[in-house]
């Protein structure tokens, strides 16, 4: 083990859901012709007023209250002053010194060991708009539909030790924006974002080491590998005498280094202060319950409802729930009939494979399911009642997909049915040990192994449809007579 400690907080930057921006009108949406979106407001025109958007206060609310924040009643907007092209004012509507959501903390676990990774606070502000530099012309151009969309600011504490922690941290956030359905979560297109201070210091010392801001990383992946590497910088350039610059670092992913873009702005550069165009947000007592009273199942209160009422095993209830979407999926299956294990063994490798494969979790919800639930559960009754293998059913897959047609149906008139028929099965067992002298004899000489040959020929000389369990039988049967 390293003689140093790595020390880690996160601030991760959240889009919200909301229909319109947080202060004007305007479409919240991503995507749009560049500029489709703005107005005079959001475009930073002098005189305009801004306008709290209540759907929005409502969302950090739900943000607040599912990680265990105290909601202040009272807290207040300020101006964080800088210039860059992509913010027309020249300052960002933020909160600073009272922001609306403070304490709280995110249970993650890491190699079994469980901890609760505090939060310093949960704030609202307003994103800016996007500088494109690639568009094919000379200089750079802007796009403003997204200045003035929703934004919430999660702050953790520097309590996170490995870069594994922080990925699960920033997973289990993740997770429960999307459970909250607030935030659609799509880190390659921005819409949740995380930012990392790292540093180090020697094990067993309390003083913080010089931090450094790691920024660009639009994965999970990316996290852990930039944190990982800066971690590794830091150590050596500690061990080699040299002294930490503060600064902001960009993760390269094709090089897999951080690199250095500017030195870290201190929070006295943005002359801070409260925004004189919005009273201070007030949020009393009845707004918080009523927002909580319409909280979801969170993500580990259903990962541990399924280990228990499905006796699943911690691993398989904890990618079934880290979607709300998935989980509801599995627990659409179980409620149309399909043993729990064998939906979620379905769910868990034919289901997920293909979503990730064609990317459909990109969205909050998937909606183009490669088979509905409905259908599996169908399905997965048939193979458990013997009417047609696993193989045939897996390759039925692609047939169901988007109809609403039953399996039983579709089996029947494909005539897929599983021969479990012994003198059917039979004739072509005897075919195939007719035809395999070598193999034969290698079995009845101990290789046990050659059967799985000799079974995958019986199954291709009945067009995959024999039962795989009778076939085995029938063959031992045969070979020890
Ligand atoms: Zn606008």
């Amino acid at each position: 083990m390293s003689t140093m400690e790595p020390v880690i907080g996160l601030e991760v930057h959240a889009e919200l859901l909301t229909a319109s921006k947080i202060f004007c009108a305007c479409s919240a949406a991503f995507g749009g012709e560049p500029n489709t979106n703005v107005c005079p407001l959001c475009l930073g025109m002098p005189g305009v007023l801004p306008v709290l958007n209540r759907r929005a206060v409502e969302f950090a609310i739900r943000a607040g209250l599912a990680t265990g924040c105290t909601i202040e009643p009272r807290s207040v907007f300020a101006r964080k002053n800088y210039f860059y092209p992509d913010l027309p004012k020249g300052y960002q509507i933020s909160m600073y010194e009272l922001p609306l959501c403070v304490g709280g903390g995110i249970d993650i676990v890491v190699d079994g060991t469980a901890r609760r990774i505090g939060l310093t606070r949960i704030h609202m502000e307003e994103d800016t708009g996007k500088n494109i530099h690639d568009a094919g012309v000379s200089g750079s151009l802007v796009d403003f539909n997204r200045s003035g969309v929703p934004l919430l600011e999660i702050v953790s504490e520097p309590e996170m030790r490995s870069p594994e922690e922080a990925g699960t941290y920033l997973r289990t956030l993740h997770s429960i924006l999307q459970y909250l359905e607030i935030c659609d979560g799509n880190m390659e297109e921005g819409s949740f974002r995380c930012d990392a201070n790292v540093s180090v210091r020697p094990r067993g010392t309390t003083p913080f080491g010089t931090k450094v801001e790691i920024k660009n990383m639009n994965s999970f992946r990316a996290v852990e590998r930039a944190i990982a590497y800066e971690i590794k910088r830091q150590e050596r350039a500690i061990a080699d005498g040299e002294k930490i610059v503060q600064e902001t670092r960009l993760w390269d992913p094709d090089r897999e280094e951080t690199r250095a873009m500017r030195s870290k702005e201190y929070a006295h550069d943005y002359r801070y202060f409260p925004e004189p165009d919005l009273p201070p947000l007030v949020v009393d007592e009845a707004w918080v319950s009523d927002v909580r009273s319409r909280l979801p199942e969170l993500p580990a209160e259903r990962r541990a409802r399924f280990e228990r009422d499905y006796g699943l095993s911690a691993y398989d209830a904890d990618v079934l729930t880290q979607r709300k979407d998935v989980a509801d999926y599995f627990e659409a299956g179980v409620a149309a009939g399909a043993p729990a294990k064998d939906m979620a063994n379905w769910v868990l490798t034919e289901v997920l494979r293909i979503v990730r494969e064609e990317k459909l979790d990109h969205a909050l919800v998937i909606r183009d399911w490669p088979v509905s639930a409905a259908q599996l559960a169908k399905l997965i009754q048939l193979v458990a009642a013997g009417q047609v293998n696993r193989n045939t059913a897996k390759a039925l897959l692609p047939k169901l997909r988007g109809t609403d047609q039953d399996p039983a149906a579709l089996v029947a008139a494909e005539g897929l049915g599983q021969v479990s028929d012994r003198g059917a099965l039979e004739a072509i067992v005897a075919d195939v040990i007719a035809r395999s002298p070598e193999q034969v004899a290698q079995f009845k000489a101990g290789k046990d192994k050659v059967l799985g040959f000799l079974v995958g020929q019986v199954m291709k000389a009945s067009g995959g449809k024999a039962a795989p369990q009778v076939v085995q039988e029938l063959l031992r049967a045969a070979l020890t007579r």
